[in-house]
């Protein structure tokens, strides 16, 4: 069900800045209710009723909404009073479970990420913004799925493929919440970035590994990483969201590298993972996927970048893990549909093209002739850490998920590879 286009905290942000005229700070709102699940949605609108009225009001909506309170959930009065702590209970209050759709969109930004939510409380997310000559287009998306308020602005870390459109977006809707790490740059788009995050009135959050975003009914917005911040790379201090939605559960990693994605112990099996680092290989480690052991990947990087993203031995890895694998570059907008149960995705996976050397390796151990000049593609067990020709017989009998490929014998043995004592390469 598509959603209203504007959100119901847009309109109690328009009433507190007509009601008393000042700015409002929502950061106690969310963090208070992430840390009090078990409170009940009435409380959180007794919260809100408070902070959005002036004093009078304050009064007169605590007396109403107190005694409808006391109507409507009886057992509130029981487990505040005096009862002895072995005999508490948790309150007996039915929560209210959302039952609309929820639709993540991994806008088609070039090279760079960013990530629209629109969740099933009929709130706003976003993950980064791509680079700065993308911003009119990501805001440009948002308006166009009908919203003016993004309640949830994350940005993963300081680069400017993430970072650079925020400024614009900040500027073009009401934000209601911004997270980011400590890690601070020296850039002048992360400078652009704290003034427009200043100016938009947002509540700030520093967030680390553990902390909550959103925790209401059976949706769960977690951080899940960094747990340390990385004074030498920015990617490892990447804002890494864990979002659940009743059983259906993505995972957005940012840049995260293979140091950060070895640092996150927390259960991290989901359902859709956004790719780390557009597909670079310096992320998604095979022991990362193992954790995660996503059916869906969405890599978000541009058509022929110039850093070669995503690298073969990504795709090649979640080939391996019969992961379908979506493409930004390839595919433009990739939308996410769950209804907190079943996951749809308005287009079909990308088609794995394995990479040339691969080919030959085929063709070379179906002629089964050793070929030994110095352009030879050479088969890496990662397991084993030997690296061997490509016609060696000890290939074929290689696990898929141990094989890469190289045509650098150098690098190889510089990484910690040994040659073959078989075909001795
Ligand atoms: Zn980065
Ligand atoms: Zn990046």
């Amino acid at each position: 069900m598509k959603r209203k286009p504007i959100s119901l905290l847009a309109i109690f942000l328009s009433a507190s800045f007509l009601f008393s005229g000042c700015e409002l700070d929502t950061s106690t709102d969310s963090v208070s209710s992430s840390n009090a699940k078990s409170e009940t949605s009435i409380a959180t609108s007794i919260e809100e009723s408070e902070s959005s009225t002036t004093p009078q009001e304050i009064l007169e909506t605590t007396e109403q909404t107190t005694s409808s309170a006391t109507e409507a959930v009886t057992t509130t009065t029981s487990t505040t009073t005096t009862t002895p702590a072995s005999t508490t209970t948790e309150p007996d209050v039915e929560i209210t479970e959302f039952s609309d759709e929820m639709k993540v969109h991994f806008i088609d930004v070039d090279q760079g990420d960013s990530t629209f939510i629109e969740l099933p409380n009929g709130e706003a997310m976003l993950i980064d913004a791509g680079e700065t000559d993308q911003a009119d287009k990501v805001v440009t998306y948002i308006y166009t799925q009908g919203y003016d308020t993004i309640d949830y602005v994350v940005a993963t870390h300081a680069h400017s493929d993430h970072i650079g459109g925020l400024p614009v977006v900040l500027d073009s809707f009401n934000i209601g919440n911004f997270y980011m790490t400590s890690a601070v740059a020296t850039t002048s788009i992360y400078e652009d970035m704290l003034n427009a995050v200043d100016e938009s009135g947002a509540a700030v959050h520093n967030v680390m590994a553990g902390d909550v975003i959103y925790n209401e009914a059976n949706l769960l917005i977690e951080v899940v990483a960094p747990k340390v911040i990385d004074s030498e790379e920015q990617n490892n201090n990447s804002i890494v969201v864990k979002l659940t939605y009743g059983d259906d559960k993505f995972l957005f990693t940012g840049d995260a590298e293979k140091s950060e994605e070895d640092g996150i112990w927390t259960n991290i099996k989901c359902d859709v993972l956004k790719v780390g680092h557009h597909g670079s290989d310096s992320s998604s480690s095979s022991n990362f996927l193992k954790k995660v052991e996503p059916s869906y990947a969405v890599i978000s990087c541009g058509l022929h970048n110039s850093y070669g993203h995503p690298t073969d031995d990504v795709l090649k890895r979640l080939d391996d893990r019969n992961i379908d694998v979506y493409r930004t570059d390839l595919q433009g907008m990739i939308v996410f549909t769950s209804d907190g149960s079943n996951i749809s995705v308005n287009v079909n996976p990308s088609e794995y093209t394995p990479p040339v050397t691969t080919i030959t390796t085929t063709v070379q151990q179906e002629q089964n002739t050793p070929v030994e000049d110095s352009g030879t593609t050479y088969v890496l067990n990662t397991n084993s850490k030997k690296i061997h020709y490509a016609s060696c017989s000890s290939v074929n009998d290689m696990k898929e998920s141990n094989k890469a490929f190289t045509n650098d014998y150098d690098q190889a043995i510089a990484d910690g590879y040994k040659p073959c004592g078989r075909c001795k390469p």
